[in-house]
């Protein structure tokens, strides 16, 4: 009798939403970040594409969210894409047939294509080529990091990205590793490598009561960018409850559920730290 060997069956549709839809458990045969090998990044994993972001890069985006992130933000609001499993395995080809479609409309909108999570860099081949992908379609490109992983991307890698939005989650670094489980030291070797290229860099700085807004703690990422001549703008990100849904649906235990949003004068009091150091804010 003779044997055949079945290929992963991978969908052939990208899932379309947005960032607050609920999506998990689509692929649970998937590994474990820790054993994923992706090979050349001819498949990958994906949460869902958004059409028509003004809040991801300069023009009207296409944002696609990449499943799997090494850090478990206290405040997050995707974590239905902490892991492989949750997303879809798409073929790249698939991606870039599509983003094709949407291509002379997003050069049309002085827009692009930004690439979020989850974290991007836990799939660096996949990522990248879809990336060189949207450049060869005379595309602006932005990638949505933490910097965790930021040695995974190469200069290569960083050729094709035009805008990096970089997470800077807290200063202190206990603060920080309280907030995301994980250590700060990466995420500032990239800032300053970032700097280093003169790479065009958005700062995101996520405002939380009681967490993130320590005056110290705003002072240090302050003072650490306010320097930094690639760091076009520093957005300051007010907490919300968007995501806690999802938690309470993936019976995850979700500390943040009598925090409030920043009042408006906690977010000038933060916005006001970073413009006297000499960022550009807003
Ligand atoms: S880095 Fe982003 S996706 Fe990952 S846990 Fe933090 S907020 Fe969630």
């Amino acid at each position: 009798m003779t044997t055949i060997d079945v290929p992963v069956v991978a969908a052939t549709e990208i899932p379309q939403g947005n960032r607050h839809d609920l999506r998990h458990d689509l692929s649970p045969d998937a590994p474990e970040l820790e054993n994923y090998s992706e090979g050349d990044g001819a498949f990958g994993y994906v949460h869902s594409y958004e059409t028509g972001s003004h809040l991801d890069g300069p023009g009207v985006r296409v944002t696609l969210f990449l499943s799997g992130c090494p850090l478990r933000c206290q405040y997050c609001h995707n974590p239905d894409t902490w892991k492989l499993k949750h997303g879809t395995r798409i073929p790249l080809e698939r991606i870039i047939t599509r983003l094709g479609h949407f291509a002379p409309a997003l050069r049309s909108l002085k827009g692009g294509l930004t690439l979020s999570g989850g974290e991007p860099l836990v799939q660096p081949a996949f990522s990248r080529r879809i990336f060189a992908a949207a450049k060869s379609f005379g595309l602006h490109t932005a990638l949505d990091t933490s910097g965790l992983l930021g040695e995974s991307a190469t200069d290569e890698y960083l050729e094709s990205v035009d805008l990096v939005l970089l997470d800077i989650k807290s200063w202190d670094p206990e603060t920080y590793r309280r907030v995301t489980s994980q250590d700060i030291a990466p995420t500032l070797r990239f800032a300053k490598r970032l700097a280093a290229m003169n790479k065009p860099v958005w700062l995101r700085y996520v405002l939380v009561p009681g967490l993130t807004d320590d005056p110290a703690n705003v002072e240090g990422v302050a003072r650490f960018v306010a320097p930094m001549k690639n760091v076009e703008w520093v957005e300051v990100l007010p907490f919300h409850q968007l995501g806690a849904f999802k938690w309470k649906a993936m019976n995850l235990e979700y500390k943040n559920s009598d925090t409030s949003s920043p009042t408006p004068d906690l977010i000038n009091r933060v916005l006001e730290q970073f413009r006297s150091a000499g960022c550009r804010v807003r």
